[in-house]
């Protein structure tokens, strides 16, 4: 899939987060399970650790998700694609974010699992976010980690997700998108 196949992807459907945090320590965990919520997708690069590292800052928040959720999985477009020093199951496809929720769904996910019972949590909009609306998943954002070792191709796709960010009335409420928690 070309760019131009996928900018014709990603404008045919809301991208905006339902949710935006600073980081994952302030995402309402616990209300996303009073709501229904059972599986956690998490991106890593960006999200969980510093870009193309494979630490975290959350070890423990995510030792406690993995008790709380049905299942805490990761799922990364990231180069490095060796096992996580995260803890978490890597869900692993042919495709990446947005394209490969039914790969996700068919081999990774609890079948009995709904798609409005599962949330992603990320830091890109054309990847995380478009992921979550095109499958009716809900989707949270949170703000990059480190963006400064990273390529220049994301860059020059975070300059326009930061101006579609910048023109939407999330603006007004920096941390706080369409859920109503
Ligand atoms: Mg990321």
């Amino acid at each position: 899939m070309n760019y131009l196949n996928l900018f014709q992807y990603i404008i045919s459907t809301p991208i905006y987060p339902h949710y935006y945090c600073a980081s994952v320590q302030e995402i309402p965990f616990q209300k996303l399970k009073q709501i229904g919520v059972k599986c956690l997708l998490f991106d890593r690069d960006n999200t969980l650790t510093r870009h193309l590292e494979t630490k975290t800052v959350y070890e423990d928040l995510l030792s406690k998700l993995k008790k709380d959720f049905n299942q805490v999985l990761l799922v990364s477009n990231s180069k490095i694609n060796e096992p996580t020093q995260l803890g978490l199951s890597v869900a692993r496809t042919t495709t990446k974010k947005p394209f490969n929720f039914q790969e996700i769904y068919k081999n990774y996910i609890d079948s009995n699992t709904k798609s409005h019972e599962i949330c992603v949590i990320g830091d890109r909009l054309f990847t995380d976010m478009v992921l979550a609306h095109k499958n009716g998943l809900i989707g949270i954002l949170v703000k990059p980690i480190d963006i400064s070792n990273e390529e220049s191709s994301i860059r020059t796709m975070r300059t326009i997700e930061n101006f579609i960010m910048r023109n939407n009335q999330l603006q007004k409420h920096p941390y706080h998108g369409f859920l109503n928690f």
